[in-house]
C-alpha cells in the first residue's frame, strides 16, 4: 500500500482542529516537494503522525504553536512534529517511550491520557524501518523526528 504523506498530515490538521483552535494554537506545516516512495500500513502511518500531532497539541499551552515539517532526499523520509509546550525533563526522555509511561502525574493529570501513544509510534516508526529521535528543554518545547528510509531510489 502506497502512502501519500502530505494527505496524512491533512487529514491529520483537519482531525486536531477543533482541538488547537480552543487553544488558539498556531498548527502550520512546512513541506518540501521531493520524490519518495513509502510502503506501509496506511492507518498505522496515519496514526502515528496523529499521536505526534495530538501530544504536541496537548502539551503545549494555550497561544503557543506546532509545527509539522516534512523533508528528505534520496536516502530518507524526515517528518518532524516540534511544539513551544512545556517540555520533558532529560531523565524521562528514554522512558516516554515506554507502554504506559507518563511523565510526572501532578503536571500529567491535567492532561488525560493512557500512556501507549508514543509506544505505538515506536513500534510503527519501526515497522517502516525507521528510527525516532526526540530533542527537548523543559519549559521551551519538545521535537519530535522520525526517520524512514526512502524505497523510491532502493533497487
Ligand atoms: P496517550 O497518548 O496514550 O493518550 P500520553 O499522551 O500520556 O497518553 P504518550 O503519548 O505515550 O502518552 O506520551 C508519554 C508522555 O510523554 C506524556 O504523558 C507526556 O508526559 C510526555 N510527552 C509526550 N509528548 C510530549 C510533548 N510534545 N511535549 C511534552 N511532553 C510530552
Ligand atoms: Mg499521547
Amino acid at each position: 500500500e502506497e502512502i501519500n504523506i502530505i494527505k496524512i498530515i491533512e487529514i491529520v490538521k483537519k482531525t486536531l482542529e477543533p482541538m488547537y483552535k480552543s487553544k488558539n494554537i498556531d498548527f502550520y506545516t512546512d513541506i518540501d516537494d521531493f520524490d519518495y516512495e513509502i510502503k506501509g500500513n496506511k492507518d498505522w502511518f496515519y496514526n502515528m503522525i496523529l499521536n505526534l500531532c495530538s501530544n504536541a497539541v496537548k502539551y503545549t499551552n494555550d497561544n503557543g504553536f506546532v509545527r509539522i515539517k516534512l523533508h528528505g532526499d534520496r536516502e530518507k523520509i524526515v517528518i518532524s512534529v516540534k511544539d513551544n509546550g512545556i517540555g520533558i525533563p532529560d531523565e524521562d526522555k528514554e522512558k516516554i517511550f515506554e507502554r504506559f509511561y507518563r511523565v510526572d502525574k501532578s503536571r500529567s493529570k491535567a492532561v488525560k491520557g493512557t500512556g501507549l501513544g508514543l509506544a505505538i509510534v515506536k513500534y510503527v516508526v519501526e515497522s517502516f524501518d525507521g528510527k525516532i529521535f526526540v530533542k527537548s528543554t523543559l519549559g521551551k518545547g519538545s521535537e519530535f523526528i522520525v526517520v524512514i528510509p526512502n524505497f523510491k531510489y532502493k533497487a
